[in-house]
């Protein structure tokens, strides 16, 4: 694509980011890096605003500091974490807090040596954070750029190239996150709103926007759990996770035996590529050693969402 068509489209964007809404996001609002950090991380399989009404402020309230985060026990972390999912997150986050400890590092190099920081976060760490010219490609980029320049099936190099070539180094981070933006109001999976989009004029795929976006298939895997609740003087029999992706977190027990407990309901659960079939059991003896946790105390204590949906079939809120 010629230089000039690609300085209009530029400037169109920019124009575009200028009346957009999402500019008021709290973490586009700070200069604070590891703020900006933290909702990269929570954002990255987390609604927007979920993140930004609940998690991310109470996250901040608890650890207001990298300091205070690497200073805090991971079941702290898993606490604060506990109804976000995918926990692996929390504890890189812990992990990358204990090796940096007050400050992260200024380079995409030094940050791709950190725990759960890849290409992306640490693109958008020294873009959003650092103010640096580098570009940012996440899935809805990724989809803006495959379309705008009409590339099918490209491969994550070629679009990180083309986000390259599309870069405005005199405004970088604006072009980054509109074009994160647009990505997500506007260029969307299905149907794309072409006609408002301030990219249509040069846009060379927009006449067969599907074309250029392929939905992954993913291969999902159906599992069925038998979870088991036994209660004694106000306290949960309880066990800690020491393998998968809970590790490290309270979890209920396992049943052994379906058919000698009492079954009281069940739900239906997502988690990464597994469906889960879960079934909630009444637990008449405990055989093995067992953390007791007061059921007052639940609220603070780091288990999953899975686990909650569990203990509110217990509470009969959950059929
Ligand atoms: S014109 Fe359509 S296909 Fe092209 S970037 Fe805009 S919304 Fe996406």
């Amino acid at each position: 694509m010629l230089n000039k068509k690609l300085q209009t489209a530029q400037k169109s964007l920019l124009l575009w980011y200028s009346t957009d809404a999402r500019s008021e996001l709290p973490w586009r609002k700070t200069s604070n890096i590891y703020h900006i950090y933290l909702s990269e991380i929570m954002l990255q399989q987390t609604q927007v605003s979920r993140v930004e009404a609940t998690y991310y402020p109470q996250f901040l309230k608890r650890f207001p500091t990298l300091k205070s985060l690497a200073a805090s026990s991971l079941e702290d972390v898993f606490s604060m974490w506990s109804g976000l999912g995918y926990y692996r997150r929390a504890k890189n986050l812990h992990a990358t807090a204990q090796l940096v400890g007050s400050a992260l590092p200024k380079t995409k190099e030094e940050l791709l040596q950190l725990p759960g920081i890849g290409k992306y976060t640490a693109s958008a760490i020294c873009s959003f954070g650092y103010k640096q010219i580098v570009s940012v490609v996440d899935t809805n980029i990724a989809r803006v750029l495959a379309r705008f320049f009409a590339k099918v099936d490209a491969k994550e190099k070629e679009l990180w190239s083309l986000a390259d070539a599309f870069l405005n180094i005199k405004s970088p981070t604006a072009h980054n996150l509109a074009l994160m933006d647009l990505g997500a109001m506007v260029c969307l999976p299905k149907n794309p709103t072409c006609k408002v989009c301030p990219l249509h004029v040069e846009c060379l795929g927009k006449d067969e926007a599907d074309k250029y976006y392929k939905k992954k298939n993913i291969v999902y895997e159906n599992k069925t759990l038998h979870y088991g609740i036994h209660v004694k003087n106000g306290s949960l029999a309880m066990q800690k996770s020491t393998k998968g992706m809970y590790k490290g977190m309270l979890e209920l027990l396992c049943v052994e035996n379906p058919h000698v407990d009492d079954l009281i309901g069940g739900f239906k659960h997502s988690v990464t590529r597994f469906r889960l079939d879960v079934k909630v059991y009444r637990l008449k003896n405990i055989t093995k050693n067992v953390h007791w946790i007061a059921l007052d105390s639940l609220e603070n204590a780091p288990i999953s969402s899975l686990t909650q949906k569990a203990l509110r079939v217990y509470e009969g809120k959950l059929a």
